[in-house]
């Protein structure tokens, strides 16, 4: 079953690889997100920053022991090369399922345990934090809104991705036929062995936790002890088809972030001590005549 979803997954993929002009840093983008000119975003690999290991290079926090001044540069690098005017800020995410309204002031005491946010503001970027846990950009090109979520299996299992979806809906009259959804590299089924405590999760969210769990998860034995292999992308995948996100608006990278060591930084493979990639979309300002 898992091998099927990944190459459905993988059939909605094009190359997402890139770098942005006149520097190292490499990144990634959804070439269905790039198909829209009203915004900008960007998937960061871990190149390009000045981090020593273990968290080289362009890691973009520094609570996990980098130095501030090494993460402060790396995140001005990447603003500089992404046109981003305003202080690129960060949730504290805390894998629960609240929300974030973005207005028009940047205020910074705001941005706080959330791990989703949502905007219509231009030019002011909304931003995820990931090691392995999977990261959603979602555009409404009819609303001109955007959203930015982090989804672990805590945040997935309690339904985050169909929280901000529906926020959207509330806050900005969004419909989710209109919506269009980039899924980010994260750990993949290869590498994310899972016990019963997750399986407990997504059946506290009753039938709909239990469809997203049966389609993504199978069930491995090792040490005679009963495990699965989940599929994170694939779990939210279900989650955004149920609210009526149209499958060809979803694009997803097969990406394995515990696989992908050049890439990525990795918590499941390189413990605490390791970085954080970047997840940011922005609505771009707009033209005047
Ligand atoms: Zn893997």
């Amino acid at each position: 079953m898992t091998l099927n979803h990944l190459n459905e997954l993988e059939n909605i993929t094009s190359p997402w690889a890139g770098s942005l002009p006149g520097d190292n840093i490499e990144i990634l983008r959804s070439p269905l997100l790039q198909s829209f000119e009203g915004i900008s975003h960007t998937f960061t690999t871990r190149r390009g920053g000045i981090s020593p290991p273990p968290f080289d290079s362009l890691n973009l926090s520094s609570k996990t022991g980098d130095p501030q001044f090494n993460v402060s540069e790396n995140i001005s690098r990447l603003s500089e090369k992404l046109s981003i005017k305003e202080d690129l800020f960060f949730l504290e995410q805390v894998h629960g399922n609240e929300v974030l309204t973005v207005g028009n002031t940047n205020a910074e005491h705001l941005y706080r345990q959330f791990d989703a946010a949502i905007s219509k503001s231009h030019s002011i970027p909304l931003s995820i934090l990931t090691a392995d846990c999977l990261p959603l950009l979602i555009y409404d090109p009819q609303k001109k809104a955007i959203g930015a979520v982090h989804a672990g299996w805590r945040g997935t299992s309690c339904g985050i991705a169909e929280k901000t979806i529906k926020e959207m809906g509330r806050v900005f009259d969004c419909r989710a036929e209109d919506m269009v959804v980039a899924m980010g590299p994260s750990i993949g089924p290869c590498c994310y062995e899972v016990d019963k405590t997750v399986l407990d999760a997504f059946s506290q969210r009753g039938d709909k936790g239990l469809e997203e769990w049966s389609k993504a998860s199978e069930l491995c034995l090792k040490d005679k002890e009963k495990s699965w292999h989940f599929n994170l992308s694939e779990a939210n995948r279900v989650q955004l088809l149920r609210l009526g996100i149209k499958e060809n608006n979803i694009s997803a990278t097969s990406y394995c972030t515990c696989c992908t060591e050049e890439l990525f930084f990795s918590y499941r493979r390189d413990g605490d001590k390791t970085g954080r990639l970047g997840a940011i979309i922005m609505l771009k300002e707009e033209m005047t005549n």
